[in-house]
């Protein structure tokens, strides 16, 4: 007989769930149904996080990608989006003003582009310096040279999804990419000593409830500091221009599970969240996410960092999303505060 969800929720705290069971608890078809799992996924965040959310602002400083991914606005094929590259001076001004409205941690986010390399090790130092802020870096696969040189400039985190570990569906979606090399980088930052994150999307065309389970099952072997989802959304300038995607309950559903399997981790409520409904982010911090990331790229350039159609917080006034965050969080019954958010994974007190 089919397992029922009090048992498979059992499971799960015993660390003998399959991923079979996994798939079960992603296929369930009514918010309703999924109820017990939203209950028990909000209540273990709170245990860990009380009612505190982390604000992380993010800064797209490039948009220059070397990367062709099926999925993303400003892979290195679309050619009708101009490229950008944010001067040093641009990202300590932007760094600067995120400090001022109480943001501690900086994400450093763009295209794979090792052109840049430069520009992200000198940012690093004079934010950590200048500023005495926390910096995640998000620019993509590197080798394990490059990832000593950031976080040697003084970087504390890596961010970088897996964005599916479906082997046949990475394939597909990625002419130019190697899901072993990628999960390689994920183990090299972790053994460097960053606060490493990761993630997928969900909703890719071709997904199933077993190649979520598939993810869930790798998050919880990385055991990563943070794992960062959302809905994939499609870009009218992409191969995938015509894969529609609507619903923002089976990304709601990972996320409840990643924090059921991974308790303490950090999770974000993204800003694809937001896209795909208006009060997904908001969904996202009652049901387990802690984390929100407003974004601090300067108005100017937000519209060629457009990874999916209708990206929010586009043509947003600058430094209107620090204000927004709050709001976010207290309409979920919880409330943004002012630290690093360092992980309780492996936060050494001496930061
Ligand atoms: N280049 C870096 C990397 O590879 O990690 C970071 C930048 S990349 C543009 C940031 C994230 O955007 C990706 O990890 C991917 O999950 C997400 N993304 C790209 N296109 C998307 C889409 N169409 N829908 C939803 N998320 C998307």
């Amino acid at each position: 007989m089919a397992k029922s969800i009090k048992e498979i929720l059992k499971d799960i705290q015993a660390g003998t769930i399959t991923r079979h069971g996994l798939a079960r608890l992603i296929a369930i078809a009514t918010r309703e149904e999924f109820k017990p799992v939203f209950d028990e996924s909000a209540r273990v965040c709170k245990r860990h996080f009380g009612n505190r959310v982390y604000v992380r602002g993010i800064i797209e400083f490039s948009n220059y990608c070397r990367k062709g991914c099926f999925y993303c606005g400003i892979n290195k094929a679309n050619k009708t989006v101009p490229r950008y590259r944010l001067s040093l001076e641009e990202i300590l001004a932007a760094a600067a003003f995120m400090k001022k409205q109480g943001v501690l941690t900086v994400v450093l986010q763009s295209g794979e582009d090792p052109g840049n390399d430069g520009l992200v090790i000198e940012a690093v130092k004079r934010i950590k310096n200048d500023l005495n802020m926390a910096v995640t870096l998000s620019v993509g696969e590197r080798d394990s040279k490059a990832y000593r040189e950031f976080i040697k400039a003084g970087a504390d985190r890596y961010l970088l999804r897996i964005e599916t570990t479906d082997p046949d569906l990475f394939k597909k979606f990625h002419p130019d990419d190697d899901l072993e090399y990628r999960t390689k980088c994920l183990y090299v930052l972790k053994k460097l000593g960053y606060e490493v994150g990761t993630g997928v999307m969900v909703g890719l065309p071709g997904q199933s409830p077993d190649s979520i389970a598939g993810d869930l099952l790798f998050f919880r072997a990385l055991n990563p500091a943070m794992v960062g989802i959302g809905p994939f959304l499609p870009h009218q300038d992409t191969p995938l221009r015509n894969c529609s995607n609507r619903d923002i309950f089976p990304t709601l559903k990972t996320l409840a599970l990643i924090r059921l399997l991974l308790p303490m981790s950090n999770l974000p409520a993204t800003t694809a969240m937001g896209t795909i409904d208006p009060l997904g982010r908001q969904q996202a911090l009652r049901i387990g996410a802690n984390v929100i990331m407003p974004n601090f790229t300067p108005s100017a350039y937000r519209e060629n960092y457009k990874l999916y159609d209708n990206k929010i917080c586009v043509s947003e006034e600058y430094g209107k999303c620090a204000a927004c965050t709050a709001g976010i969080a207290l309409a979920a019954g919880k409330r943004v505060v002012r630290s690093k958010g360092y992980s309780k994974l492996t936060f050494k007190g001496n930061r």
